[in-house]
């Protein structure tokens, strides 16, 4: 379905993006891996499903990067068809005790990022398709987009803003074949989520098991974890020509967290 196009996913090499450029492949994308970590070991699973694949190891905090990053995607392959706003970081602490420099990289890594990287790649798919436009950019929120948490202040601040840019950039596009729309998860075990997990359970002295149990219970209806895997498919069928009306959603797949 996606023979021919090119994805670049931010912060791919591992989790969620992860997850999500490897369905994106699947459908027959060439994919732009970003994120830091080992970047070989992803290329290499990507490549063995017979789509070309390059890496760019751009600093999403940085705009100059993400400059460098879309350059260098649109000269490898001529251009960027869909964008998926992934890379993200976490920072628990209460408002009070939050450190400035932790809401600056939270700020600038999961919100400016995706404005930089969408100001960036829009004019080419706005031109694409004899200037009707094609393109897909999906922007991978939170739960947190839509309700809160305590001591998550910086995270619910960008993820709200995401989902906020998600819908001026879905409406700025409207009557174009650019989309824009958001992806929601409740809990991903990913390292991210893992290091949560981890510190619940060395502050209350319980096993991984209980704390994963005690993390899921408090949020998550349905007692389970997404999966990379069913978010990537979420990110296929906003891909694919059936959600050419999908216009400026935010998707939760969490488990039944947000309807509470
Ligand atoms: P992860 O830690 O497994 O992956 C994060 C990715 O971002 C990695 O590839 C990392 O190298 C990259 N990254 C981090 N800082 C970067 C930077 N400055 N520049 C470039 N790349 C950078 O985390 P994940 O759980 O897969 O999270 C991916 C996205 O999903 C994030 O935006 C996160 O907020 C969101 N999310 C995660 C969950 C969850 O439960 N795991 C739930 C909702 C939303």
């Amino acid at each position: 379905m996606l023979k021919g196009k090119t994805a670049l996913v931010t912060g791919s090499t591992s989790g969620i993006g992860l997850g999500i450029a490897k369905a994106l492949a699947q459908q027959g994308a060439n994919i732009v891996l970003n994120g830091f970590g080992d970047a070989q070991g992803p290329k290499h699973e990507i490549e063995a499903l017979g789509v070309e694949v390059d890496y760019h190891g751009a600093d999403m905090s940085c705009p100059a990067d993400i400059e460098a990053m879309m350059a260098f995607a649109a000269q490898r392959f001529g251009r960027v068809d869909i964008l998926v706003n992934n890379a993200g970081i976490q920072h628990v602490a209460r408002v009070e005790h939050f450190p400035p420099e932790r809401w600056d990289a939270v700020i600038a890594i999961n919100l400016s990022s995706a404005f930089h990287a969408t100001r960036l790649a829009l004019p080419a798919m706005q031109a694409a398709n004899a200037g009707k436009g094609w393109g897909r950019i999906i922007n991978v929120a939170s739960v947190h987009g839509l309700v809160a948490s305590a001591e998550k202040a910086a995270y619910v601040a960008a993820k709200h803003g995401l989902v906020g840019l998600t819908k001026v950039t879905a409406l700025e596009n409207a009557t174009t074949g650019v989309t824009c729309n958001a992806i929601c998860p409740g809990w991903v075990l990913t390292p991210l989520v893992q290091k949560q997990v981890d510190a619940k359970a060395q502050a209350l002295h319980l096993s991984n098991a209980e704390a994963t149990k005690l993390l899921l219970g408090e949020k998550e209806p349905s007692l389970q974890f997404t999966t990379p895997e069913e978010l990537g498919a979420l990110a296929v069928f906003f891909c694919s020509p059936a959600a050419d009306n999908v216009r400026g959603v935010a998707w939760n797949m969490d488990g039944g967290w947000a309807a509470q």
